[in-house]
């Protein structure tokens, strides 16, 4: 515990200071011993949420995906992609030679459509897209097939609908938990009088681990580490005891909604600084382990640190911001930039704190304090993510013998400082440096969510065109 705590000290501050930053570093810290609990309270979660559908497990959701991607399919079809961020509609091109193109138009999801107009805000900007690009039914059909990337998890009924579990990632549109999200997208379509047909909905995970699919065969997992956080892997049909089918041969792709680790056993290190965002999150409760983990919440942890600082004037001589003060404007973005500042006077932090923030006159001393913390949740965050994607691998043993690609996606993995490394480093430790070193490839699936509706979609519409 020691090696964690001394980077986050500063020699030249007051032994009080200091103090409060040793037992700020000790209470984000996650050591090894801590990771091996955390795998074994995934392995056991996993296994209960494959028996049965039980709130205390990981919610581990067949999503009727079968067939792996071969990286021949081709075609042109229309993709939307529903993140916690943005709404992307997209008309994505599979070359069938292993790659693909995209046309895409990015939308911001409103506030307004994160609280309530959610359907009719993603129906407008549906159209928007298919007059922008003149598309319209192809020949002999009345509406355009899509395939629909929803980030939030749902209890799939069939390929094509699923009702919603629950909100997260701070929307809260009333009236939808547990309706079928597809008819109220397809609903919000007819009103719009939007030509376009859902044949397929997945969960943004499922949409990595088929993109990454289309380009290296070898993909077992698909991750998100952005805004939110989630993981979809390979597993055979023997192994999910609750499904329900009749044919248990094959395998089928299952959404673990990993963010939900933790919510009944509470093994992780809850500082006083995530309790106060757990509780004050529309979400209470849930979503434990990706409020450890995820973009939108690491720099709302990092501001609840820093403002204890504040509070026992330890920085900022006591002084906050009205910006500071509000909730969520330290953005993780900041976060990335701050961890990254290498230069003498911290100049990149001294903008961000003194320009954005509009906290007044910042030392040296103040700056090189809020990197620290900010290193401390970053650091936590990477380890975190790490124990869970190696948890998953050493779930599937028998997978680590041969070489394993993951695809994963999300404004963590693209743009937090050194992600990707220390997620391999981290691994080390737990899948084994063999392993790590000659046969895990983590790839960025770009867009992934988006291109593997389009697959997914594309399988669907051919197996009907074949039934029909
Ligand atoms: C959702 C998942 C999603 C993940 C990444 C989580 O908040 O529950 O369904 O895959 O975010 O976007
Ligand atoms: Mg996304």
């Amino acid at each position: 515990i020691q090696s964690f705590i001394q980077p986050y000290l500063v020699p030249e501050g007051s032994a009080e200071l200091n103090k409060n930053l040793e037992a700020m570093a000790a209470s984000f810290a996650v050591t090894d011993d801590k990771i091996r609990e955390i795998i074994k309270g995934f392995h056991a979660s996993m296994k209960a949420g494959l028996e049965r559908d039980d709130k205390d497990a990981l919610p581990m959701i067949p999503t009727y995906v079968c067939g792996r991607p071969t990286g021949k399919e081709t075609g042109t079809f229309l993709a939307l992609d529903l993140g916690g961020t943005n709404l992307r509609v997209c008309q994505v091109t599979l070359n069938g030679d292993t790659t693909y193109s995209l046309v895409q138009q990015k939308f911001t999801i409103t506030q307004e459509a994160k609280e309530s107009r959610l359907w009719d805000f993603i129906a407008e900007c549906v159209g928007v897209f298919l007059e922008e690009h003149d598309l319209h039914p192809p020949t002999g059909r009345r509406s355009i097939p899509c395939g629909y990337t929803f980030s939030f998890p749902i209890f799939q009924t069939s390929i094509a609908s699923g009702n919603l579990s629950m909100w997260n990632k701070g929307f809260t549109v009333p009236n939808s938990v547990a309706r079928d999200v597809v008819n109220l997208t397809q609903s919000a379509f007819q009103r719009h009088h939007v030509p376009v047909e859902v044949v397929a909905i997945l969960n943004d995970t499922v949409g990595t681990l088929m993109t990454s699919g289309y380009s290296h065969p070898d993909t077992q997992m698909g991750i998100i580490f952005g805004t939110g956080t989630n993981a979809a892997y390979w597993e055979k049909l023997e192994n999910i005891p609750k499904w329900v089918g009749e044919d248990r041969s094959g395998e089928m792709v299952v959404n673990l909604e990993w963010g939900a680790f933790d919510n009944a056993t509470k093994v992780l290190p809850y500082t006083p600084h995530d309790n106060k965002l757990n509780r004050k999150s529309p979400n209470h409760g849930l979503q434990v382990y990706e409020k450890m983990i995820s973009g939108l919440f690491l720099g709302e942890v990092a501001r609840n640190a820093v403002l204890a600082l504040v509070d026992q004037r330890l920085v900022f001589n006591g002084r906050s911001s009205d910006i500071f003060n509000k909730s969520y404007t330290f953005d993780t973005a900041y976060m990335s930039e701050i961890v990254s500042d290498e230069t003498p006077d911290l100049s990149v932090v001294q903008t961000v704190l003194e320009s954005t923030l509009d906290i007044p006159l910042t030392t040296l001393l103040d700056r090189k304090v809020v990197k620290n913390v900010c290193n401390m949740i970053g650091t936590r965050g990477v380890r975190l993510s790490a124990a869970a994607m190696s948890a998953v691998l050493l779930a599937r043993p028998e997978l680590l013998t041969n070489t394993v690609s993951v695809g994963i996606d999300g404004s963590m993995y693209q743009f937090y400082p050194n992600f990707e490394r220390d997620l391999y480093t981290v691994s080390r430790v737990f899948l084994g440096e063999d392993f790590v070193d000659n046969r895990l490839k983590l790839h960025l699936a770009k867009d992934g969510s988006g291109v593997g509706a389009a697959i997914v979609a594309m399988t669907v519409d051919r197996d009907r065109e074949h039934h029909a």
